[in-house]
């Protein structure tokens, strides 16, 4: 299942990056989906929600936000973006498209990825107020 494995790999970014800032908790994770990616977001949320149980991630919200793909031609020079239908025929990860100016094959530049944005973390100070002060 390829969302869960993406899913997988986020939890884990996720929780080394958290581990490197001394967090407590995590709140929020922001990700950013390419459409090209033909990742489910419904099946990512629910894969890091059974993912993030007994860590401190749990209960922290996956906010997603789509990016709309983007496609070059070497035939026309064709560069821009695409548009999916929600088709499952399309839910296919194919690595080359067609051009919508000259119809030869064009190749996808962008829209592909599957990054976290940001991290909103949690420290136990935060909560507690300065000790030091
Ligand atoms: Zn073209």
């Amino acid at each position: 299942m390829h969302e869960l494995a993406m899913a997988t790999q986020i939890v884990e970014n996720v929780l080394e990056e958290a581990k490197r800032h001394d967090a407590k908790k995590v709140a929020e994770v922001h990700l950013t989906i390419g459409k090209m990616s033909f990742l489910g977001v419904d099946q990512i949320k629910f894969s890091y929600g059974i993912l993030v149980k007994d860590t401190i991630l749990e209960d922290s919200k996956l906010i997603v936000e789509e990016k709309d793909g983007k496609i070059e031609c070497n035939n026309c020079g064709y560069k821009g973006t695409i548009e999916i239908k929600d088709d499952p025929a399309y839910h296919i990860p194919v690595p080359t498209l067609q051009c919508p100016k000259c119809g030869q094959t064009a190749k996808i530049v962008e829209g592909k990825e599957c990054t976290i944005t940001s991290i909103r973390i949690l420290k136990q100070e935060d909560k507690n107020g300065c000790k030091q002060c």
